[in-house]
């Protein structure tokens, strides 16, 4: 499957193989999305099937402008409109309840009364989105479960195989800024909940809207939203987290300075100067090129909990767990 840099010409190529029932994976601020016409069945089966993601898990609809998302959802809370004017296009996804009248693809949406919307901040995907003047889908495009892509090289080396149709294309939009996903808020139940910590941060959210986060850190199985599964974002090596020094057989991966005495070649480090943002725009693609490596073991300095440290954490901890 052939990767496609993202000139303005095959940004239309892009969107006309969209509405001909392609899937084309392209840049968002985030991480790299696997898209497609929100409103088609096929393709959207496709996606979860590209993707080996269980289909209880709904997808995110993304849009190009306010009018899209007021089409297909009802019964915004002023809460809501608040965040949106204020965060859009941003690294925000919005629970909001369905405009059951509109065509999004039940599939999409798990057959729930709900649907899951974004405006992403990203000139690439803003313009593939306008040009295809409808609403697309837009999981991450890796292997469900794994490391999401921050590069087009990701999406190539995970889905490349399963991309094999006339109408597949990746738009490569070189590495995308945030490198972690977007911060997921339920907007339809009594009060605001995050369900998943992401590129906005919770402290700055909260400012203009309470909302409420429980850290999911060492507890339950039982995802309290469908697909917000324990297990996720795991490399193939195995994490030790909040490492103060690598044992014999680690990988260092650090986050400031350094321990001394580590050899050069068993040492990353995910901000020399201990930036969160910088991080979290590292984290995935150190841990692909650990797993390219072939490396079994990493031991991780904490990750201070905040900002968006506390996104950094969350995927983490899933990628921790077995
Ligand atoms: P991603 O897997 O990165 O595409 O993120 C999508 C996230 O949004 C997943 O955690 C989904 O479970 C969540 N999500 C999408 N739609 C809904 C919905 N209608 N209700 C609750 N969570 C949703
Ligand atoms: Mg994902």
């Amino acid at each position: 499957m052939k990767t496609s840099k993202a000139t303005e010409k095959n940004i239309n190529i892009a969107a006309k193989l969209l509405l001909k029932g392609g899937i084309v994976a392209f840049p968002t601020e985030t991480v790299y999305g696997l898209g497609a016409l929100a409103s088609d069945n096929k393709s959207i089966e496709r996606v979860y099937a590209v993707k080996g993601r269980p289909k209880n898990n709904p997808l995110i609809v993304h849009a190009y402008d306010i009018n899209q998302i007021l089409a297909i959802t009802k019964n915004i809370p002023i809460n809501a409109h608040i965040l949106i004017k204020k965060y859009w296009p941003g690294p925000l996804t919005l629970i909001l309840p369905y405009k059951t009248s509109s065509n999004i693809s039940p599939i999409a949406r798990a057959n729930l009364k709900t649907v899951a919307v974004r405006i992403p901040n990203h000139p690439i995907a803003l313009k593939l989105l306008k040009t295809v003047n409808a609403p697309l889908i837009a999981p991450s495009a890796n292997i469900s479960q794994h490391l999401s892509p921050t590069k087009a090289s990701h999406v190539k080396k995970d889905l490349g195989e399963n991309l094999l149709n006339e109408n597949d294309m990746i738009l490569d939009g070189g590495k995308t800024s945030i490198g972690l996903e977007s911060t997921v808020i339920d907007f339809t139940c009594n009060k605001p909940v995050i369900l998943r910590p992401g590129g906005l941060n919770i402290n700055t959210i909260n400012k203009d809207v309470k909302v409420s986060y429980i850290d999911k850190k060492s507890n339950n199985t039982q995802p309290i939203s469908p697909g917000l599964f324990k297990k996720h974002y795991a490399p193939n090596a195995s994490l030790r987290l909040n490492a103060k020094f690598p044992m014999v057989g680690e990988v260092w991966l650090g986050f400031g300075k350094d321990p001394k005495n580590i050899e050069y070649f068993k040492k990353m480090n995910l901000s020399l100067t201990g930036d969160l943002n910088e991080a979290a725009t590292n984290l995935f693609s150190m841990l692909r090129l650990l797993d390219k490596k072939n490396i079994k073991n990493i031991a991780i300095k904490s990750i201070p909990n905040k900002e968006i440290g506390v996104a950094i954490n969350d995927r983490l901890n899933r990628g921790a767990s077995n």
